[in-house]
């Protein structure tokens, strides 16, 4: 997405857990935890993907979207689905997404990244644009002024 910007990736601390997991240091039940909520926001705003579970390997894994900031108000802190975002970050100067991926198959979620969205993010893009238009407008008018000559 164009706004996106400051990405955290948390695939180092994803690959840390699975890694414990092998040695037996952690049981699948502490990282198998998804929440019904979780779940719920898996299956009706997930993103599904071609990747398997690491954990079961028998289901593809769902990236849920959740997004929070003071300019959401009440909608802090819920998901959206992939395709709603680039709109909210269009209406939006700043808010934060965090991505997680879940298993419907056998509860394993994880944090994948998190990273900001919004018009905050458009570092002289629609600016740009409307600078050129009023350059345009000027170069017009110069030009119109000196028609009248
Ligand atoms: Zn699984």
């Amino acid at each position: 997405m164009r706004t996106q910007r400051q990405v955290v990736d948390y695939s180092l601390q994803k690959r840390a857990v699975l890694r414990e997991l092998l040695a037996g240091r952690v049981g699948t039940y502490d990282v198998c935890d998804a929440s019904p909520y979780l779940k719920n926001a898996a299956r009706f705003h997930g993103e599904p993907t071609d990747r398997r579970c690491p954990i079961c390997r028998s289901e593809n894994l769902t990236l849920v979207h959740y997004i929070y900031g003071d300019e959401l108000k009440q909608s802090a802190g819920q998901a959206r689905t992939l395709a709603e975002l680039p709109v909210l970050a269009m209406t939006l100067r700043e808010f934060q997404v965090f991505v997680v991926e879940v298993c419907l198959g056998c509860d394993w979620n994880h944090l994948v990244e998190q990273y900001l969205l919004g018009r905050d993010g458009l570092v002289g893009d629609s600016d740009g644009t409307s600078e050129q238009d009023a350059a345009g407008a000027e170069g017009a008018g110069r030009r119109r002024r000196e028609a009248q000559r």
